[in-house]
């Protein structure tokens, strides 16, 4: 039976779906105007392996992520870049959605970018306005946080507390409370428009997210995510705005967050600039595979420590792992069907108590040591919990060797044939510090990964 955290509730709740056997899950998505870095890749990798167990023991789920391609950033950023809105959020929406799929997060049913759910956006807009819930104050439409007696249920805010907030929360002396946040921006010369009868603007943050799932989902759904950073004011506001907007509640049943990736106790992000690009870390020998296993070795809702050394362990024991496989791949051995479901029984536990992913792999780690079980039985096994990880243990890698690298093996060749040995083990030190290893074998040299 499988258990989540709730984030509004506090503990951890046995999980019921609205349907069952069915779940309409939303997870908020990137601002794209920038490339994406490595806490990006942790929330999502790890929303990948909660999906990806969902559906391992029988739901269907429906996991839907919007993509922000409307914001201030954005705007700034265009202007730094000296080139329009939609070249921004179009460059680095494909650079976001081509990192998630070096990262195999396979689970995504749809991305939904913000622009293309305005009418939506608006409509909801004019129903909070219609409700007494919204004010205009010279900058745009504000929700009245007044009106709404259940703010902070999610964070554990009172609207005191709310008024010292200054996350992300939008800034004019005319709002009538501190926290108030905007709905829509009345758009300065220059900014992105869409012309309507509440005024020519563009979408407020929050607004996006309820506009997409009420489309998709409808007022109520099952299970709402992001990171920790997200709990307050946006899905705060989500909550008021769309229970305001509908009078359902409540708007999700379950709330996940993950804990942050952090540098030195400090979370990894663009505005502290002690961020790794995804793509800057595939560039220095580390593969999209090694930071997924790096990413199971946390519980999704703590913060996870990055340094090299820590990344070096999770790729040396995803080396290891697929070194084993290997071997037991080859295995003849008969398998006995219960040792199998035993052992499975026992995976499924760990991870139906709030996803335990780091204790499901330390599982498979102890199966791998385990004498009572067959190669056979454990490598049937280790596959099957393999679709959970996603860490393709059964594909073979295909290794890209640089032109640089190709010259100095050449290179290297024709020293030994030579027997030029002191130079040959030079080039040798430089192909490993390519990170690559070079193997002399009977049918000629063979290239690996280091
Ligand atoms: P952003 O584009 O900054 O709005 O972030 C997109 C998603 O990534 C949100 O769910 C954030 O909470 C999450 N995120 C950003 N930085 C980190 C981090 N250092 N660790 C974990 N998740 C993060």
């Amino acid at each position: 039976m499988l258990k989540i955290y709730n984030t509004i509730t506090r503990k951890k709740e046995l999980f019921n779906p609205i349907k069952k056997g069915k779940i309409n899950m939303f997870v908020c998505g990137p601002t794209v105007y920038n490339n994406s870095h490595l806490g990006h890749a942790k929330t999502y990798v790890q929303f990948d392996f909660i999906v990806r167990y969902l559906r391992t023991i029988g739901y269907k789920v429906f996991y839907l992520q919007n993509i922000t391609d409307i914001d201030n950033k954005i705007i700034k950023k265009a202007r730094e870049e000296k080139t329009g809105w939609k070249e921004i959020t179009k460059k680095y929406e494909s650079s976001y959605l081509s990192d998630m799929k070096k990262l195999n997060i396979t689970s995504v049913n749809k991305y939904a970018k913000a622009t293309d759910y305005v009418p939506q956006i608006i409509s909801q807009v004019k129903k909070l306005i219609k409700k007494g819930c919204a004010y205009k104050i010279s900058d745009g439409w504000y929700f009245d946080l007044s009106k709404n007696k259940d703010y902070g249920k999610l964070s554990g805010r009172t609207l005191l507390k709310t008024n010292d907030s200054v996350s992300r929360i939008d800034e004019n002396k005319e709002k009538k409370n501190k926290g108030d946040f905007c709905l829509w921006k009345f758009s300065k010369p220059g900014e992105p428009v869409w012309k309507t009868d509440i005024g020519n603007g563009r979408p407020g943050w929050h607004i996006e997210d309820t506009a997409i799932t009420e489309k998709e989902f409808g007022p109520q759904y099952d299970i709402h995510g992001g990171g920790m950073d997200l709990i307050f004011p946006h899905h705060e506001a989500e909550i008021a705005q769309m229970e305001s907007i509908s009078g359902k509640k409540p708007l999700v049943r379950y709330w996940m967050h993950t804990g942050f990736l952090e540098i030195d106790s400090k979370k990894m992000g663009k505005s502290k600039k002690n961020f790794y690009t995804i793509s800057e870390i595939f560039g220095k020998g580390y593969s999209p595979l090694n930071l997924r296993y790096f990413f199971l070795s946390a519980h999704y809702r703590k913060p996870l420590n990055f340094t090299f050394e820590n990344l070096d362990y999770a790729k040396n024991s995803l080396n290891r792992l697929k070194e084993i496989i290997s071997k037991l791949k080859k295995s003849k051995d008969k398998k006995n069907k219960k040792n199998i479901e035993l052992a499975y029984k026992q995976f499924l536990k760990f991870l139906d108590d709030d996803l335990n992913f780091p204790q499901a792999l330390s599982y498979m780690w102890d199966i791998l040591r385990d004498n009572r079980l067959n190669d056979s039985e454990k490598y049937e096994l280790v596959l099957k919990f393999d679709k959970v990880f996603g860490l393709d243990l059964n594909k073979e890698e295909k290794i890209r060797v640089s032109e640089k690298v190709k010259k100095l093996v050449k290179e290297r060749e024709m020293m030994r044939k030579n027997r030029e040995w002191e130079k040959a083990d030079e080039i040798r030190k430089k192909i490993n510090k390519s990170g690559f290893i070079v193997e002399d074998t009977k049918k000629g040299v063979i290239i690996k990964k280091r």
